[in-house]
């Protein structure tokens, strides 16, 4: 995947999540000597999946969306030879509006092409958005378009929650309309949505551990590095609870921790500290799962509602609510997991009654991609010799995502490799 060798040292990577994994496969395919590093008794860090004893069945830690758009992601899956581990409809979105009990399709076909897209959007509302296009770095979401009537509520503000967990009014414009405009000239592909099958561990973590391994990359689990030894601007030391490893002159780290962790360990360098939560509802229903799968059914949209997508899981029916508020932050778990299959039952016009569930709250999911948080943004190269950060909060250009942390974690391979 990389150009270039990789001469005699060692690369230590601290974190098993996808930025550190996708250092890792790089790097083994270039006959690195790879060591990774991971405080959990498991791999995968935010986009981890674990059998939850109560429901008896796997759930993803977070119900994790890729388009086609996602390039990166694309080329390790194929690399990995995962592709047929996922589900990609071809049939567009389903959106419902449940406040107000209306119904549309998004299409590659009609994407921002066709008035009709988005149902009651007037021209007026296409017009006031066109601001977005002209947008500056200091610039949020809802300061472009918050005049655009009908598309706000129903193209704006979910798009922005859904893509980069931050609040509309707080969101970078700039940001946004990036991602708008690869999926506009990405065509019909950019556009297509990847699920997996099963869970992200069966479909991308699982196999990106198999194949580091078996070139060779050793895993070490329970292993939290607790202090990184610096001294005159070179990396020196990694110090674990029961363990210390010296950094020879030659051996590189690359640390892909979460932006919290690598704040801790490195003080001074600036990084994003500002998150937002997500919330995740998993509704154990394998029969209605079943039959939505039956109907080509893997996801759809709500706007109106508390959670802005349902997935559709091998047994489990799944809601996301990015950039979760206060308000159902602070709810008891039995009230938000009610609310939210009020609005499972709206959208697919059923009753059936509440099934077992499960709920996850990421506090920290993402940080926060606002103008201010971009502007402190670190490169993976630090001014430490052999030190390399990797993570979904550098400076990729994208907001905290799978795509990102592939790219951050593939950018970190390449600086070992050019040595
Ligand atoms: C609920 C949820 C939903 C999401 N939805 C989407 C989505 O739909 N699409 C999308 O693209 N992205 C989504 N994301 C974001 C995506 O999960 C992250 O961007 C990505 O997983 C980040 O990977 P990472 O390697 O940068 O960090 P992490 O996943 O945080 O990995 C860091 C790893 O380092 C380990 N670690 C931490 N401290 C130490 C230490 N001191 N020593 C050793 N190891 C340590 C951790 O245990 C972890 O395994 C979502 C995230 C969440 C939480």
């Amino acid at each position: 995947m990389l150009r270039g060798r990789v001469s005699d040292s060692i690369t230590y990577i601290i974190g098993a999540g996808v930025s550190g994994l996708s250092a890792a496969v790089c790097l083994v395919d270039k006959g690195a000597d790879v060591r990774l590093y991971e405080a959990a008794p498991f791999a995968g860090g935010r986009c981890r999946s674990y059998v939850d004893g109560q429901l008896g069945c796997e759930l993803d830690n977070g119900n994790h969306l890729l388009l086609g758009a996602n390039k990166e992601a694309l080329k390790l899956i194929k690399h990995l030879g995962v592709r047929e581990k996922f589900f990609c409809p071809d049939s567009g979105v389903e959106f419902i509006d449940i406040e107000q009990g209306t119904r549309w399709n998004i299409t590659p076909q009609t994407f921002l092409r066709s008035r009709q897209m988005i149902p009651d959007a007037h021209v007026q509302d296409y017009i006031h958005s066109l601001s977005l296009l002209f947008s500056s770095d200091h610039h949020t979401v809802g300061q472009r378009v918050a005049d655009s009537g009908v598309l706000y509520r129903r193209l704006w503000n979910p798009l922005t929650v859904s893509l980069l967990n931050t609040p509309t009014m707080m969101a970078s414009a700039t940001y946004l309309r990036d991602i708008m405009l690869k999926l506009f000239f990405g065509g019909h592909k950019a556009l297509r949505p990847y699920v997996p099958k099963i869970s992200w561990a069966d479909s991308l973590i699982h196999p990106a551990i198999e194949y580091v391994q078996k070139r060779g990359a050793e895993i070490h689990y329970n292993k939290l590095v607790n202090k990184i030894g610096l001294h005159h601007n070179r990396i020196t030391l990694l110090r674990f609870a029961d363990q210390e490893i010296k950094i020879r002159e030659h051996d590189k780290v690359i640390l892909a921790v979460n932006p919290s962790t690598a704040k801790k360990l490195l003080p001074d360098i600036d990084m994003p500290d500002q998150h937002n939560a997500i919330i995740n509802v998993h509704f154990y229903a394998p029969k209605l799962a079943e039959k939505l799968r039956e109907e080509e059914k893997y996801f759809w949209g709500i706007v109106g509602g508390d959670v802005e997508w349902f997935f559709v899981k091998d047994q489990v029916i799944s809601s996301t609510t990015s950039a979760a508020n206060e308000e159902l932050l602070a709810l008891p778990q039995e009230e938000l997991a009610k609310r939210i299959w009020k609005n499972l039952q709206l959208s697919l016009d059923i009753e059936l009654k509440i099934p077992p569930y499960r709920v996850l709250t990421e506090k920290r999911a993402t940080f926060s991609c606002t103008p201010e948080m971009n502007k402190i943004r670190p490169d993976n190269r630090t001014s430490y010799q052999g030190l390399i950060l990797a993570g979904d909060y550098t400076n990729t250009g994208l907001p905290a995502t799978i795509e990102g942390a592939i790219i951050s974690g593939k950018k970190a391979a390449s600086l070992v490799v050019k040595g």
